[in-house]
């Protein structure tokens, strides 16, 4: 399939008060229309900055100080040739390079997202059937008004950002008819029993595996092109997340959509996902098919979390894979050696000596940044029990 999302070195940084926190560091990653790419770590690995850089939800402190995230559009692209076209690639957008007014417009249409916690996603004081006919609504408009389409977007409407803006959140009062009927098929698309009625209800009157849905069909109500979900169904019992991740896998299957899913759990991973890219201090450090990372990899760090996997049905335990911690990344600039090496059991001295390339192992996308893709480990050249402890 054709790529829909390229992402092409972007670093994310925090410029907070202790000093700079690089989060994500020089991170490629290139997603196939229609598949599931899952991006696997422990926590505060980057996983998460990583999929909020993707849907430009970085907030101050943080910024996107580099790279590229170029989205497949041929509309947008041809919508935004003309005023930005260092922006334009082919049918690809880069979405740094468009004003925020644009990147705005994307969202829900385009990219839609979801999270761990659902409460987040609604306001507790408004029904779910009025916040999905919002949602609706929304996409209705941006579909009838065409210059709220970002196909017909131009100049023009950049310098009005507010204008446009405002025909995109419609007030309570609005919501059409047609809008209030898709909240109700939205409920039903998610398996909302007797949806009509649920749509009467507030948030806090959903469990939290309904609510789960119910966020779901509310990033579905602008049919979006990329869905990307974060740890979607961690706080849900290991029941509940089965039939919530059945639920994406038959969405994904029926619509085409293309998911970025980012979990700490490898059983979620190897039920749903195409690809795999496993993170570790704000870097991929191995990434390939389901085979090439659950039968063929090279990355200790992969290699322990394998080891850590209790159920491959998918506990919700927290990895414990190795020994140790992620580093802080706070003013992480160990630049010469291995992130990883601290806690890897096969270190040798060249790891201490160059932070090691991706290389390109076995069959075309399998890439592993590892010195181990290049050389054997040779117990000869192993850094000594201890050594890091004394302080190096
Ligand atoms: Fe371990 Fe060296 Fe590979 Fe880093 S580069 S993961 S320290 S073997
Ligand atoms: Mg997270």
């Amino acid at each position: 399939a054709e790529d829909v999302l390229r992402v092409e070195g972007i670093s994310t940084r925090f410029f907070t008060e202790q000093g700079q926190v690089n989060a994500v560091e020089d991170l490629d990653l290139r997603i196939e229309r229609g598949e599931v790419f899952g991006i696997v770590g422990e926590s505060g690995s980057g996983k998460s900055v990583t999929a909020r850089s993707v849907m430009d939800l970085i907030d101050s402190p943080g910024r996107i100080t580099e790279g590229a995230i170029r989205y497949r559009d041929a509309d947008l692209a041809a919508a935004v040739r003309e005023d930005h076209p260092e922006a334009v690639d082919g049918e690809f957008v880069d979405l740094l390079s468009v004003p925020e007014a644009v990147r705005r417009s994307l969202r829900g249409s385009s990219f839609s997202m979801i999270f761990q916690d659902p409460m987040s996603s609604f306001n507790p004081s408004l029904t779910v059937g009025e916040q999905l006919a919002e949602a609706a609504e929304v996409q209705r408009r941006a579909s009838a008004n065409p210059r709220s389409t970002r196909a017909r977007t131009t100049s023009a409407e950049y310098s009005l950002g507010s204008y446009a803006l405002s025909t995109l959140m419609p007030s309570k009062r609005y919501v059409s008819s047609e809008s209030r009927d898709r909240a109700v098929e939205l409920l039903e698309m998610v398996g909302i029993p007797d949806p009509a009625k649920r749509a009467e209800e507030y948030p806090h009157e959903y469990s939290g595996g309904m609510l789960q849905r119910a966020m779901i069909a509310q990033a579905l109500a602008g049919e979006p092109d990329v869905l990307i979900a974060d740890e979607p169904t961690t706080a849900l019992d290991v029941t509940i997340q089965a039939q919530i991740l059945d639920l994406l896998a038959d969405l994904q299957a029926e619509t085409d959509m293309t998911i970025l899913l980012i979990t700490h759990n490898l059983g979620v991973v190897a039920r749903m996902c195409d690809r795999v890219g496993v993170m570790y201090a704000g870097e991929i450090v191995e990434r390939g098919t389901l085979g090439d990372v659950f039968d063929d990899h090279v990355h200790p760090y992969t290699e322990g979390l394998l080891g850590s996997v209790p159920d491959l049905q998918g506990a919700a335990g927290r990895l414990e894979p190795i020994p140790g911690n992620v580093p802080s990344l706070l003013d992480h600039e160990m630049g010469d050696r291995c992130y990883f090496a601290d806690r890897c059991p096969k270190a040798m001295e060249e790891c201490l000596s160059h932070p090691p390339e991706y290389d390109a192992e076995g069959s075309g996308e399998h890439q592993v940044r590892c010195v181990l893709a290049e050389t054997e480990y040779d117990e000869a050249r192993a850094l000594p029990d201890g050594y890091f402890e004394d302080g190096n």
